[in-house]
Formats: C-alpha cells, sequence, structure tokens
C-alpha cells in the first residue's frame, strides 16, 4: 500500500490547480454575487477537456481514473464549488447512465458531443420526490416507437446549459420503482422548458432549475437500458456521483483550512498571533485531521471504483464523513475570522455556504447512513 499519487495524477492535479488559479480564482466571488458564470470560462474549460474526464478515448476523452478524477475535483472545488459541480454532474451522473446504458449507436453519437462540452443534467428528485426517487411521478407514455414524456422536474443542475438531460419517469399507472424508465432527451426537445431558477444559498455559480416536460418526445432509441431498468441506472450513477461529492467536499475544507490558517498567523490579538492560542491551533489540527480521514475514505471508495469492486458502501462513508467533515471546517473557518468572516470580503463566508449543500444532494446524510447500516448489516449480522 503506498499513499502517493502517481506521475499521471500528479500532472493533472498541478494543471487543474494552476487553472483554477489563473481562471477560476479570481472571478470566484464575482461569480457568486452575480449568479453567473461567464461564457468564455465555461469555454476554457472545455478547451481543457474537462467536459471529457470521464469520457472514454475512443469518444474524444480523457478517461482518467477514478483517483485522478478525484484529484481534479477537490482542486476545482478549492477555487469554486459551484464551478466544480457543473463539471463533476455532468461527468458523472450526466455521464454514466448514457456510457453505461446507451445502444452502441446513441453512445457514437452523443458521447464525443458531451466530452467536448455539450453539457448533460440528471433529472431525477421532484417536487414531490427527493429521497424517495422511486415515488418520482412524471410519465413517460409510449406511442409507436416514440415515448412522450410529461412532468416536472426539480434542481436540475446545469439545467440553463445542458444540451442533454438524463430524466428519470415512469410507465403511467406504475407505482413503484421497477415501472421507472430513463431517458436521454436533448434540449431542443419539443415540450422541454426551464420553468424557474432557483435563488441558491450557496453554489451560486451553478445554474438550478426547474424542467418542465409537456408532451416531450423522444424516440424509443434514446431509452437507456430496458424499460423498468430507469431506477437502478439512476442509483448506480448516483453511487459514483457520491465519490465526486465528497471530492467537492474536501475541495471547499481544504479552501476553509488554508484560509483560517493564513488568517491565524496575520491577525493578531493580545498581543501575538490568533494561530499561536492553544484553542485555535487546536481547531487548526482538528480541521487538518478530519479532512485528511475524509481524502483517505475518499481515496479508498475511488480505488474500489477503479478496481471494478463494489463501492456503494465505502462512496457513502466517504460522502457522509467528508461532507460533514468539511461542514465542521467551514463552521471553524468563519469563527477563526471572527467578524470578518461573517462578510462577503472574506471568501470564507462564500464556502460557509456552498459545504452545505454537501450533505444534502446525491443523498442526504441521513440517507448515507442508511445505506451504510444496510450494507454493515448484510455483512455483518
Ligand atoms: C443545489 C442542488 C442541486 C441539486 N441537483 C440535482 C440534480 O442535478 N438532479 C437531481 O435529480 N436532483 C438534484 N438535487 C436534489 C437533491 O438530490 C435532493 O434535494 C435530495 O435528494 C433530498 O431530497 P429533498 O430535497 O426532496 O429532501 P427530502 O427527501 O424531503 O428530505 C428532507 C429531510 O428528511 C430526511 N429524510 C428523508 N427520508 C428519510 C429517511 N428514510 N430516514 C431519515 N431521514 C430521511 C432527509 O435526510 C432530509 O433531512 C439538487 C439539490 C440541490 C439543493
Amino acid at each position: 500500500m503506498h499513499f502517493d499519487l502517481n506521475e499521471n495524477q500528479t500532472m493533472f492535479r498541478d494543471m487543474v490547480r494552476d487553472f483554477a488559479k489563473q481562471e477560476i480564482m479570481p472571478i470566484a466571488h464575482q461569480m457568486d454575487v452575480t449568479r453567473e458564470m461567464p461564457d468564455d470560462l465555461v469555454e476554457k474549460i472545455k478547451a481543457n477537456g474537462f467536459f471529457g474526464l470521464s469520457f472514454p478515448e475512443e469518444y474524444g476523452g480523457l478517461d482518467v481514473d477514478t483517483i485522478t478524477y478525484g484529484v481534479v475535483v477537490e482542486e476545482l472545488a478549492r477555487a469554486s464549488a459551484g464551478v466544480c459541480i457543473m463539471v463533476t454532474v455532468h461527468n458523472s451522473v450526466g455521464y454514466y447512465p448514457v456510457a453505461g446504458f446507451g445502444s452502441e449507436e446513441l453512445k457514437r453519437e452523443i458521447l464525443p458531443r458531451m466530452a467536448a462540452g455539450e453539457i448533460a443534467a440528471f433529472c431525477v428528485s421532484e417536487a414531490g420526490a427527493g429521497s424517495d426517487a422511486a415515488s418520482l411521478r412524471a410519465t413517460a407514455r409510449k406511442e409507436g416507437e416514440e415515448y412522450v414524456l410529461d412532468g416536472s422536474k426539480m434542481w436540475v443542475t446545469n439545467g440553463t446549459r445542458a444540451a442533454f438531460f438524463v430524466v428519470l419517469a415512469r410507465n403511467p399507472g406504475s407505482t413503484d420503482h421497477r415501472g421507472i424508465h430513463a431517458f436521454l432527451v436533448p434540449r431542443d426537445t419539443p415540450g422541454l422548458s426551464v420553468a424557474k431558477k432557483e435563488d441558491k444559498m450557496g453554489l451560486r455559480a451553478s445554474d438550478t432549475v426547474v424542467i418542465d416536460l409537456d408532451g416531450a418526445r423522444v424516440p424509443a432509441a434514446n431509452r437507456l437500458g430496458d424499460e423498468g431498468d430507469g431506477f437502478r441506472i439512476g442509483m448506480t450513477a448516483l453511487d459514483g456521483g457520491r465519490i465526486g461529492v465528497a471530492f467537492q467536499a474536501l475541495g471547499i475544507g481544504r479552501a476553509c483550512l488554508e484560509a483560517a490558517a493564513k488568517y491565524s498567523m496575520v491577525r493578531e490579538q493580545f498581543g501575538k498571533p490568533i494561530g499561536r492560542q492553544p484553542v485555535i491551533g487546536n481547531m487548526i489540527a482538528d480541521m487538518g485531521t478530519e479532512l485528511d480521514a475524509a481524502r483517505l475514505l475518499a481515496f479508498r471508495a475511488a480505488w474500489l471504483k477503479d478496481q471494478g469492486r463494489r463501492f456503494t458502501k465505502e462512496a457513502a462513508m466517504a460522502k457522509v464523513f467528508a461532507t460533514e467533515a468539511a461542514g465542521r471546517a467551514a463552521d471553524a473557518a468563519v469563527q477563526i475570522h471572527g467578524g470578518y468572516g461573517y462578510v462577503k470580503e472574506y471568501d470564507v463566508e462564500r464556502y460557509y455556504r456552498d459545504v452545505r449543500v454537501t450533505r444534502i444532494y446525491e443523498g442526504t446524510s441521513e440517507i448515507q447512513r442508511l445505506v451504510i447500516a444496510r450494507e454493515l448489516l448484510r455483512e455483518l449480522a
């Protein structure tokens, strides 16, 4: 066992770190205030191939392993969690259902376009269906060689920019997960529209929207997997996505630690830097220790995925621990900044808001614990 990144992984990390420093960090605050991500930043992200991170080379992607992917995600999140989530949703829950379950013809047509930067979104959640995704109500009615989609999807990350939407919808009249199908729906499908952009607490550079489906027709060839496979496809995609959220939280947490450490050595009270006060030192020690523990869990989950082994429990453990550790780190970073941590001039105020959602999306902390308990009880009881 060793803990070093290999040459390729190190190269990717350094490349993304430089990119983030030059292109994202200088505008991260402005994007948070305006809720807009400049088009030219998205173009630069495309040009660097980040939208093809997960995609096999034969489809024009970079085909990085999951550890490299995690390292890249951490670096992006350290600069802007909003930019990071655009890239990760596309590369995980946007990519995987098509790559894993699309027909060969669909993959050849769509994956190179996605890898080149035609962005993907993932539409499972609805107003009434969150943690209990199997209760979703959007319908897919078969008519000849087409399906007609009706319903409304909430919380769609990338919704305003996406060229492709992975949509879960059910056979009319079905009541459980076995009636759910998955589809790839192109943006220009008549009947698909953006109904509302959410005004969020954090991740404000990222667009989160409501998507309405009103008689949207998709060819049967755009169904992913067999009829009734949709729920399994969605849940498997989320397993992988959770590793990405763990690394995203780590990136925000590391930004908190770095900001707190620097601030604590320049801010003087009682005649010395506050970082020299044992209480503040202890806070910094705990932040660093917990984030390192979280990183090891995230690396283990990523490694298992790369080995082709089961990683459901480990991904859930990584997500719940990393997101909660990063939440505590953000809280401590604000505390260490005192009143300055409570105003927008200081980045820790943004980190504190951004990190909060990592405990909610792609499965809440409560749902991760249900998954971990289910797996442990199956193994041990
Ligand atoms: C910024 C953002 C981006 C998102 N992006 C996407 C996206 O791209 N695509 C998409 O499909 N969805 C997306 N989501 C939706 C996200 O996945 C859901 O918000 C999440 O799954 C929780 O669902 P909910 O909000 O309906 O909460 P609920 O499921 O209503 O949960 C409310 C509370 O009850 C708890 N709870 C629920 N069931 C149980 C249980 N059995 N045991 C214990 N506690 C329970 C939850 O943990 C939570 O604390 C996004 C959400 C946000 C905020």
